[in-house]
Parts: C-alpha cells; structure tokens; sequence
C-alpha cells in the first residue's frame, strides 16, 4: 500500500496532471492513496482575494474567480474526455465556486475576516483540485473517488494551523478509505483540510498537505510518496545551495530540522506520523521525487538515517518558512509557561549561566501574546521585584 502526496506545482497544469495519471497508473498494483493539494498558486489567490472582499472590492473578487474557474476549466476541457463525466465535474466545481462567492461576499458584508474564515476560504483550493484529479483518473480509466479529508481528518480549533486530533482522525481514515482500496478504487484526498468536531472547516498550516499525505500514511498505507518541486524560485529563494554535496541518506529527525528552518519541500510536521510509523511497524516510510522526474532514484528517508539510498537533490535548504512546530513546543511550555502560552513556537531559548536572564526566539507574530501570557505568569515574580527595587 502506498499513499502518493502530489503537492501543489505536481497538480497544477495539463502535462503534470497527465504525468499524476501515468505516475498513479504505474503504482495501481501497490494500491494506492492519492493525497493532492491544490493547484499550484491557487492558495495564495484565494486568501488574497478574500483581503480584495473585505474591502469590497466586488468586481475584482468577481474576477479573481472567474479566473480560478477558468483555470479548472481549461483542465477538465484537455483531461476529461468523457462528456457526462466532464458535465459532473464542472457542476460540482461550479457550486464550489458559487459557494466561495457567497462566502467572500460575506467576509464583505460583515467587513470581518478572522482566521476562521481564511481557512474556510482557502480550502476550496484542494477541494476543486481534488475533484478534478478523482475526474481525470476515471477518464483514463482509473476507478477513483474524491474525498474532502473533512469528513475524516478531526482537528482542535486553532484555525490557520489547527492540531490534529489521532484517535478520532485514525478511525475515520480507515472507514472512509479502506473499503475503496479493497473495491481497488483510489481515493483522492484532499491535502492541507480537516474539520472540527462541530464541522468547522480547519487548516493544517500552509503547505500542510505534506502534513496531510503523512497522517493518511501512518493510519493507512505503510508508504508516502510525495510528489513535488523543491520550490526554488518562489519566497523560499535559497540562502545557499550545497552544491556537490549529496547526503547519501538523512534521517527522519534531520529532515524535520531541515524543514524547520526552510527546506520547502517538507512541512516540519510531515516527519512525526512517519517517525511513529517506523516505530510501530519498523517500515521505511517516505520518499519525496519530483514529478518530471518521477522514475529517477529518489530520495529516501528511513527513520535511522542508516539506509544506503540513491542520490537526488531534493532536499536543498531553502530560506522562507523558519517556523518549528510540534516537538518545539512541549519543552518550552513545561518548563516556564505552562498554563497559558499555549502554541507559541519556541525555535531557540538561550540562558546566562547566572540564569539572570533568558533569551527565547519566537515568531513574531506570536510577539505580543507571548509577551502578555508571560506577564501573567511572573506576576507574582514582577511584582516581588518591584517591591524590592
Ligand atoms: N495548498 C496549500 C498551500 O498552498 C497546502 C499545500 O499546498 O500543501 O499552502
Ligand atoms: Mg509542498
């Protein structure tokens, strides 16, 4: 079994989404899972539109989605040949769009745009893109079913990057997908999307269908695959190439490092459902390619960091996203703030040997919260000193 995560440059024109077909094709033996995020950009215009609906821009947003529709259009126009099939895709992505409509156009009435709504704004991205790859796939006589990971990935409700909540999320994985795998249908996750227990949209954090292909990974097959570009060229611009260096192989725990501090290509969280993984069951786990590339050696990732493996750049270290989740946080919390800071991620701490002063680095837009949740926690301690000074 294997679960294929397709990022977003992998699904995002005519030739690549005709190299996922042959790439999933190539694979059907080992039953796979496709885990797909949207189409390449799409993110990105859906969450700046929704600052053009805010300010009621309406005539732009109306031409931002005429261009998203556009874009969808073109794709099942060249990819899906068969006209029902094609007359249902477009229908559903239709409601989609009129459903983003409504939704910017009250992101506008209410001149409000929480974190909330951004999520329930950018998961529209993997839907369509998802639909449209389950269409594609059973055109090219794939039997394959779109599947809104809503329905099954359960979250808390820290929306923008929401925590994924296992017990709930493992079982439903396994209900909804293990019955089309059995029926030798591939299902079509949707990346980066999850829900609350009330059925709220979430999100797992940008670039979070990395996140999403692993947490089908550990329930379900034993192999990710992922397929995607280092992005080079994009905000994650590298600060230095190590040019004629190949590692032959990298651990789990290094490449989560890697991603902490920009390697694009991986979300940081990726790492840690693959890590449970090859604990429970000892399997090797993950590999990343690139789509154009698809049957070059690749890269791989065994958890010890011990394997002989073939050689590929994939894993340049690019700057962009400095950010560090997950194992980050709990060291940070227990020891001084426990109660309240709650997600802040800690991505260095630094004390005086006098222990005077202590120094931690955190994003800055977790600044003032971070600052303020302290102050309540020493206030006692502030207070003391300045009854002492
Ligand atoms: N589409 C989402 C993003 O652009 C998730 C992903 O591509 O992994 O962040
Ligand atoms: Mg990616």
């Amino acid at each position: 079994m294997l679960t294929m995560k397709f990022g977003g440059t992998s699904v995002g024109d005519i030739p690549r989404l005709q190299e996922v077909v042959a790439i999933v094709q190539s694979h059907l033996s080992r039953q796979p899972v496709v885990v797909a995020s949207a189409m390449g950009g799409v993110t990105d215009v859906l969450l700046n539109t929704a600052q053009l609906a805010v300010q009621r821009e309406t005539d732009q947003v109306a031409e931002k989605i005429d261009a998203l529709k556009q874009r969808h259009l073109e794709v099942a126009m060249a990819l899906v040949s068969d006209e029902k099939r094609r007359e249902d895709l477009l229908q559903s992505q239709s409601r989609m769009f009129d459903e983003l409509s409504n939704l910017y156009h009250g992101v506008g009435l209410l001149k409000e745009l929480s974190v909330r709504s951004l999520d329930a704004i950018a998961s529209f991205g993997e839907i369509v893109s998802c639909m449209q790859i389950a269409a594609i796939l059973n055109d090219s006589n794939i039997p394959a079913r779109f599947i809104d990971a809503r329905t099954a990935i359960r979250t808390d409700a820290h929306f923008g990057e929401a925590a994924v909540d296992f017990s709930v999320t493992n079982e439903n994985l396994r209900g909804a997908l293990k019955p089309l795998v059995d029926a030798k249908i591939v299902p079509v996750v949707t990346g980066f999307i999850a829900s609350t227990s009330d059925g709220i949209t979430t999100t797992l954090g940008r670039s979070g269908s990395d996140y999403t292909g692993s947490i089908v990974a550990r329930r379900w097959a034993v192999k990710k695959s992922g397929y995607g570009r280092c992005r080079r060229g994009d905000d994650g611009r590298p600060a230095a190439r190590a040019r004629g260096i190949v590692l032959p192989d990298i651990s789990y725990r290094e490449a989560a490092e890697m991603s902490y501090f920009g390697a694009k290509v991986i979300h940081p969280k990726t790492m840690m459902p693959a890590i449970e993984n090859s604990i429970r069951s000892g399997s090797k786990t993950l590999s990343i390619r690139r789509t154009q590339y698809a049957y070059l050696p690749c890269r791989k990732f065994d958890g010890t960091g011990g394997e002989e493996c073939d050689l590929d750049r994939q894993f340049e270290p690019c700057r962009g996203r400095r950010k560090r989740d997950g194992g980050g946080t709990g060291h940070f919390r227990k020891n001084f703030y426990s109660a309240r800071a709650r997600r802040v991620n800690v991505m260095m701490i630094s004390q005086a040997s006098s222990e005077h002063n202590v120094c931690v680095v955190i994003p800055q837009k977790d600044c003032s919260r971070a600052v303020k949740e302290l102050r309540e926690e020493f206030e006692m301690d502030i207070a003391r000193k300045m009854s002492m000074t």
